[in-house]
């Protein structure tokens, strides 16, 4: 049985996940929130328009480019990117907030976003989701219906440049099988929880138990 004075919450996880648009990322992130509750999801701030299932605040705070800017100057953004000829910015608040919680914290973030990230902060965890080959990734956009063909013209060809990164990550999952990705990338994130430098507080009161 766990020992109650024992039980404090490990220090939580920063885990990047990147992937060329229309791999499966959103649909993935959406299967591991749902099994892992206390996962907390950074919600990113952008200035795209909002896809029909998408919800403000939820997949992303959807703001003007005027607002973004402001943001900028005023410093609200651990790290900002142009994608897709979109701004989108990750918020330093939620990454605090989640860190002084001991929280485990999921980034949405392009490989721009993960080369600041690892920069930073090198204890995070980068993972890379690939699509099984490029003509599935085209036909995942085709058939998503979410993006005018320009915009997945643009997508496709940023996807050339960005397979290159995926060296750069700590894990590469092919997501042929949804189901399955999502299962793996669910136990990577229980398994990185019992890295020693995430357990730090908790095992130094056990330590400290033995006289130590
Ligand atoms: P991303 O967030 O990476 O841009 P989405 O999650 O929106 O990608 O997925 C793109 C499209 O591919 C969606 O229509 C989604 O339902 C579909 N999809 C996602 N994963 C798979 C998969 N493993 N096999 C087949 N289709 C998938
Ligand atoms: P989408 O428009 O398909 O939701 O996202 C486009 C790209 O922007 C994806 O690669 C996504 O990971 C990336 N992205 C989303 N939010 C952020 C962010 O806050 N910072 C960075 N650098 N990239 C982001």
């Amino acid at each position: 049985m766990a020992n109650r004075r024992f039980s404090k919450p490990p220090e939580g996880s920063i885990i990047v996940l990147s992937a060329p648009s229309g791999s499966g990322k959103s649909t993935i992130i959406r299967r591991l929130l749902a099994s892992l509750p206390q996962l907390r999801f950074s919600v990113s701030y952008t200035t795209r328009a909002p896809r029909s299932r998408e919800r403000d605040g939820r997949e992303y705070f959807f703001v003007s480019e005027d607002r973004f800017k402001r943001m900028v100057g005023a410093g609200e953004f651990a790290e900002w990117a142009n994608v897709y000829g979109h701004y989108y910015g990750t918020s330093v608040r939620q990454l605090r907030r989640a860190q002084r919680a001991g929280e485990d914290i999921l980034l949405d973030i392009d490989v721009q976003g993960h080369h600041w990230v690892r920069r930073r902060l090198p204890e995070s965890l980068g993972v890379f989701v690939i699509p099984p080959s490029y003509q599935e990734l085209r036909r995942r956009l085709v058939d998503r219906r979410s993006d005018s063909p320009e915009a997945i013209r643009k997508r496709l060809l940023a996807a050339r440049e960005e397979i290159r990164h995926w060296r750069e990550y700590d894990y590469v999952l092919v997501n042929d099988d949804v189901g399955e990705t999502a299962h793996v990338l669910r136990d990577i994130i229980l398994a990185a929880r019992q890295r020693s430098g995430c357990q730090r507080r908790l095992v130094e009161k056990i330590v400290k138990s033995f006289g130590g």
